[in-house]
């Protein structure tokens, strides 16, 4: 058969592309699979439609793409059977490269093979990458002789009729030895694992295996690697849950099984498709082995979507395919690019209309679900301000009755009794029932509804509930103790006066278990506990907030501080009150008088010195006043250390004490073994 020769230049107009897409395209050699096979789609998918309009009259005959490799030959064919390409279309479409300042523009992208490719067009050329010399033996559709194209990564090529009879493609990659890794069985399954599993042309590597003597042997079978019609290319109204569920499973085998789906299907103003599961959430915000995979036109490109969806909804599992995501460009290009954020808008929508779906349509199981899902639902209605006008309707709070309320619904519950005096509402909640269990219940005892937030998360969250929700307070239960932590106007007198109450003081100091205790007296109803530990809510809150965002160190380093709130109306406080005056009433009555002369003394003196400057004061007259501060600090002193004196030897004021740890789950080992003790034998007196 006589053929034409044809020798020729790529036209380009940088020197020579072939170093540079070796030297440069380093990092991602991988991908010039995912490139030919796309090609290799593309045709097939072009002939298909030429077919569907009549502008192909032949027999489409079997479509399949072929991978094979030949060790021998160090040879890596993808074989097509789709439109072909005849030689002037090779002439127009692999010859002619587009390339200017193409040079420049590799050393900016270097570690992005994926921009590079395509910003030029470069995907057949990627193949360079891997071969030392491609051929491309192609005969079109059309009529006309097949052709070969030679080329061996210079911008020589040889352009030729070929002998060949059947219609399509072959390009065959003659593997450099650097590339070795792509003759492997092995390699070439991962990569059509990760790039092929679900495109739209049934692609064949390598037999079927059969079990036949004892042993597996090669049928004459192709092997089909990938699901032609993945799920969520079909119509919604063709599948069922158990589909789902299956195609769930075919994604990620190993995982739980989902709680819900949304299946998108979109057509306007972009085109999008794609089903999204909602995994089980807790509290691992990092264990996100299982991430949304993006396609576009069924081929993946990639599973890293930050900054492609908002945040939150990366923790969602499932697949996103867009035509109109452009996919061979730079990460940050993405990101500002207005398709995605429409697309992003777009998905946060749907996922919050689904969410609400749920919700309308079956409270009970929306409310089952919803420990699995407050994670998720918090975390974006804290990051997206669209979604949280959505959420708001449908989020839930849960209290420790294992209830749960919309915020609406919750407002009326508590707006009765849980309004100070200010007009405040104040949410009371709980992070740990059984911890917290004396506060809680408390607080239900006054009527109170308590929440349950024992969420990682739920500090920040309800932080942001207190901005988003109109005059609204949330108080952990054992910030204050009950009657104070929702301040009303009413007021209990104290059966125990101010000085008694200074006295009490180095009293229960004696006894505290460390010093970040603050003695404080409060007239309590007298059936509350005598001695009561609580601490402040803003300070727990800050530590807490600064111990997840990592920042603000200086909360984070500050000591635990508590209240001991003694309950001056409680009978064993009387009580105690009463013991203390009898033992040491008159030795302290006698030091305070002294201390009442002294402070008259001191009193006079400031008088006397009063309006006058630190400058105009006389010697004498500092020394005096200093020598009375020191003698009011010494007698109190003195007084304080008769008080501690009868506390330390005062086994009740030990038991209210570790009484009131023992309520907070703060009393253990030694201590507790000691309370225990002394608890026996204060029963056998
Ligand atoms: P792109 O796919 O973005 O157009 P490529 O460099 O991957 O860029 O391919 C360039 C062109 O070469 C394609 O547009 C197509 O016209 C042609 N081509 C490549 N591979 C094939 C193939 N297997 N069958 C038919 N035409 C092909
Ligand atoms: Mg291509």
């Amino acid at each position: 058969m006589e053929t034409s020769k044809q020798q020729g230049t790529i036209n380009v107009t940088s020197e020579n592309i072939f170093p540079i897409i070796k030297k440069f395209l380093y990092s991602d050699h991988e991908i010039f699979l995912r490139e030919l096979i796309s090609n290799a789609v593309d045709a097939t998918q072009k002939l298909k439609t030429l077919a569907s309009v009549g502008e192909f009259a032949g027999e489409l005959g079997d479509l399949t793409i072929r991978i094979s490799i030949d060790k021998k030959k160090k040879t890596l064919t993808v074989s097509d059977r789709g439109l072909g390409m005849t030689a002037k279309e090779i002439e127009k479409f692999i010859n002619q490269i587009a390339f200017s300042g193409a040079e420049e523009f590799m050393k900016k992208y270097k570690k992005d093979a994926n921009a590079i490719i395509g910003h030029f067009g470069l995907g057949f050329y990627s193949s360079f990458m891997v071969s030392d010399k491609v051929e491309i033996i192609t005969k079109s559709h059309k009529r006309g002789k097949a052709a070969r194209w030679t080329c061996k990564g210079d911008p020589q090529y040889v352009l030729e009729e070929f002998d060949r009879e059947e219609r399509g493609t072959d390009i065959i990659l003659h593997i450099d030895k650097d590339s070795a890794e792509f003759l492997e069985e092995d390699r070439i399954h991962g990569l059509l694992n990760k790039y092929s599993r679900f495109l739209p042309v049934p692609i064949a590597f390598g037999k079927e295996k059969e079990w036949k003597d004892g042993k597996y042997v090669e049928t004459d079978k192709d092997k089909i690697i990938n699901n032609t019609e993945p799920a969520w290319t079909k119509k919604p109204a063709d599948l069922k849950d158990e589909d789902y569920a299956a195609f769930y499973k075919e994604l990620y085998p190993m995982a739980e099984e989902p709680l819900f789906h949304i299946h998108l299907n979109v057509d306007y103003p972009f085109n999008l498709t794609g089903i999204l599961y909602f995994p089980k959430i807790r509290n691992n915000f990092e264990v996100q082995k299982n991430k949304i995979q993006l396609f576009s036109n069924q081929v993946y490109v990639t599973d890293s979507v930050e900054g492609i969806v908002p945040d939150f909804l990366t923790l969602l599992h499932g697949v996103l395919d867009s035509p109109d995501i452009p996919l061979n460009v730079s990460r940050s290009y993405l990101q500002s690019d207005q398709n995605v954020k429409k697309i992003s808008a777009h998905i946060t929508k749907k996922v919050a209309d689904r969410l609400k779906d749920i919700f309308t349509s079956n409270r009970e199981q929306f409310e089952q679900k919803w420990d699995d899902l407050k994670l998720f639902i918090n975390y974006g209605m804290l990051t997206e301000e669209k979604f949280w006008d959505k959420a708001r309707e449908f989020a839930l709070l849960k209290n420790t009755d294992d209830k749960y309320f919309t915020y609406d619904e919750y407002k009326e519950i508590i707006k009765g009794n849980q309004t100070d005096k200010n007009g405040m509402l104040v949410y009371l909640y709980a992070n740990d029932k059984n911890e917290q269990y004396s506060f809680i219940q408390a607080a239900k005892d006054k009527g109170y509804d308590v929440l349950i937030m024992d969420g990682q998360f739920d500090t920040h969250f309800l932080n942001h509930l207190e901005e988003k929700l109109e005059k609204t307070h949330f108080v952990r239960v054992d910030s204050e103790v009950v009657e104070k932590l929702i301040e009303k106007d009413e007021k209990r007198d104290s059966k125990l006066d101010q000085n008694t109450q200074d006295w009490l003081k180095p009293v229960f100091k004696s006894q505290t278990p460390g010093e970040g205790y603050f003695i404080t007296f409060e007239s309590l109803s007298e059936t509350a506990a005598p001695v009561i530990i609580t601490q402040s809510e803003w300070g727990r809150r800050m530590k807490e907030m600064s111990k997840l965002s990592g920042g603000m160190n200086f909360y984070r380093d500050l000591p635990d501080n508590f209240n001991m709130v003694v309950n001056t109306n409680h009978p064993v406080v009387i009580d105690v009150a009463e013991q203390m005056k009898g033992a040491c009433g008159d030795e302290v009555g006698k030091i305070e008088e002294n201390l009442k002369a002294v402070r008259e003394d001191k009193e006079s003196l400031d008088k006397l010195l009063k309006g006058k400057k630190e400058d105009e004061l006389m010697q004498e007259e500092k020394d005096k006043r200093e020598e009375l501060e020191k003698k009011v600090e010494e007698i109190e002193k003195q007084r304080d250390e008769v008080l501690s004196g009868f506390g330390k030897d005062a086994k009740v004021v030990k038991q209210l004490i570790d009484l009131a740890l023992l309520a907070t789950n703060r009393l253990s080992g030694e201590a507790l073994d000691a309370f225990v003790k002394r608890s026996i034998s204060l029963l056998g007196k």
